[in-house]
């Protein structure tokens, strides 16, 4: 019988791919490049599923994946980083807390103008723990497609038992080994230091700031940027904090089989046939869905992963890996080893911090997140340059703005009047997804991924403007059946004018 009842949490670690498995071949610039939809395929093509049905296997002894442990260890970047001189208290330009994706691009950013910069951070070397996914065409567009290690030149998308997309879009899974080390490696060409301990207060004076840390050594920059992510007490906020959460349960496990195309990475299986003898989980799953997101690398490898698109209050995360042991043994995967493991959990939309404040911020402690899919890297790899720029127009050597000033400027640099606005069309986003139940969600992706792929290419990358987001808006409830128009006409006119409300602050 399958075992069920031991469903242990995971510890909230994720550990780096270790060198036992073959690891997926590395791309060439060549494969990264768009592939075409095949041609007895439209550009997002529907098709029936049932092609693609899973057999499900009966097994007398299943073994719970939830019972096997993790086997990678933490990797360690093999680079000698500049230390920050100790018995040195000269002042820096500026001082970044964390060296996640946000800090680092900064820190390699800013530097490039002949900056001086120290980077803060328990771990500078150790390798990012979480499994990033980008649009290849994002990467591509800033030159960082060589930072992904396996691209798939389709997505797709199960809407349900019946119909399935095939997305023209290539999508990516980042290097976190390669990019860290990119971004470690131009940062140490460009001098910038590094220290290793944790932050632990920030004290400001009229034109300098100091960051104090845990191990007794004080910081001193004219600009001190958090970028220390979702967890950071540095940022201050005016407003209530009403996020609502993404939480997911991850794992790169080498398995038996798969009964996925090697060629197409599925950003969404909203099927839920797994739940078929489960009648708590599908109830529940009816009212607040979750759907699988699997990477296929080879026959043998795969990245899955469980998640609640958007919750609040929070989803258990009990309840997610429940999901996860049904799906798998329905699909037939059975688990042989799990290399890493990931509990995902992200805050998403919510109000930004005050604006501006003496700390400047960056990456998931700045409301970058994107409020209606919980993505972040390829936003904040593209808006480190321009806040790198704003902050060198500030401290270069020709200008000397400090202060107050200094702050207005870098804080309206990354939170300009146009990006708040879009801002609260995706956090509108979000709470439409809040209120929709299984049926509503299929229906609204259903629709999105019919647009044009301009418009949901865009949406999904944080590129439109305000205006093409509201013929966006338009565009998807016209097209919409009549069952999702009736869900927004009744269950969004709070969100609708609580975002109007917003928009017409925003703009005054
Ligand atoms: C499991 C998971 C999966 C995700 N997957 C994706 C994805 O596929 N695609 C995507 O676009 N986004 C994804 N995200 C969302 C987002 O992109 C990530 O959270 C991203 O890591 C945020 O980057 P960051 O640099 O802002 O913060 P972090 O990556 O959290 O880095 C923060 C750094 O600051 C350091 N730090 C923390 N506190 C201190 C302190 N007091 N002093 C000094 N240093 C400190 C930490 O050690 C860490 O190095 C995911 C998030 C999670 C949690």
């Amino acid at each position: 019988m399958c075992e069920l009842s031991h469903i242990s949490l995971v510890s909230y670690q994720t550990l780096s791919l270790m060198g036992t498995l073959a690891r997926p071949p590395l791309v060439s610039s060549a494969s990264t490049k768009f592939v075409s939809c095949p041609s007895f395929l439209p550009k997002t093509c529907n098709s029936s599923v049932n092609k693609l049905r899973i057999r499900p296997r009966i097994h007398c002894r299943w073994t719970n994946f939830l019972d096997l442990k993790p086997e990678a260890k933490p990797e360690l970047l093999d680079i000698d980083l500049l230390q920050h001189d100790k018995s040195d208290a000269s002042p820096y330009d500026v001082v970044i807390i964390g060296t996640g994706p946000s800090g680092l691009r900064l820190a390699q950013s800013v530097s490039a103008y002949g900056i001086r910069v120290c980077c803060v951070d328990p771990a500078p070397l150790s390798v990012w723990p979480n499994n990033y996914g980008v649009w290849v065409d994002e990467f591509h567009n800033m030159g960082l497609e060589d930072c992904l290690d396996k691209t798939w030149p389709l997505t797709t998308v199960f809407i349900d038992d019946h119909k399935v997309k095939y997305l023209d879009r290539a999508y990516g899974r980042v290097s976190r080994h390669r990019l860290k080390n990119r971004l470690m490696e131009r940062c140490v060409a460009l001098g910038v230091k590094f220290h290793k301990a944790k932050a632990w207060k920030v004290n400001h004076k009229e034109f300098e700031s100091a960051v104090s840390c845990d191990d007794g050594i004080e910081l001193k920059g004219s600009l001190i940027v958090d970028a220390s992510g979702f967890t950071s007490t540095f940022i201050e906020y005016d407003k209530p904090r009403n996020h609502g959460f993404q939480i997911a349960h991850g794992i790169l496990a080498e398995v038996e089989d798969h009964p996925f195309d090697l060629d197409k990475m599925v950003l969404m299986d909203w099927r839920d046939s797994h739940l078929g003898n489960e009648p708590y989980l599908r109830a529940s799953n009816d009212k607040l869905p979750t759907f699988l997101y699997a990477m296929p690398f080879d026959s043998n490898l795969v990245f899955l992963e469980e998640t609640s698109l958007v919750s609040r209050p929070l989803l258990p995360y009990k309840e997610v890996k429940k999901r996860m042991v049904a799906r798998l043994r329905h699909l037939g995967i059975r688990v042989k080893r799990i290399i890493e493991d990931e509990k995902c959990l992200i805050p998403m939309g919510g109000p930004l911090p005050c604006i501006p404040q003496s700390v400047m911020a960056i990456g998931g402690t700045a409301g970058l997140v994107h409020p209606s899919t919980g993505y972040m890297v390829a936003q904040t790899m593209a808006l480190a340059p321009p806040l790198a720029r704003a902050i060198a127009e500030c401290l270069g050597s020709t200008r000397m703005i400090r202060g107050r000033q200094l702050h207005y400027r870098v804080w309206g640099s990354l939170w300009s009047v146009e990006r708040r606005l879009t801002r609260e069309f995706y956090t509108f986003g979000m709470e439409t997804l809040l209120k929709l139940d299984l049926k509503g969600t299929r229906r609204f992706f259903n629709t999105f991924f019919d647009l044009d792929p301009y418009y949901w290419h865009g949406f999904l990358s944080s590129r439109l403007s305000i205006g093409e987001l509201g013929m966006l808006g338009l565009s998807l409830f016209g097209s919409a059946p009549n069952p999702s128009k009736l869900d927004i006409l009744t269950k969004c006119p709070l969100p609708l004018v609580r975002m109007v409300g917003n928009l017409a602050l925003e703009t005054i």
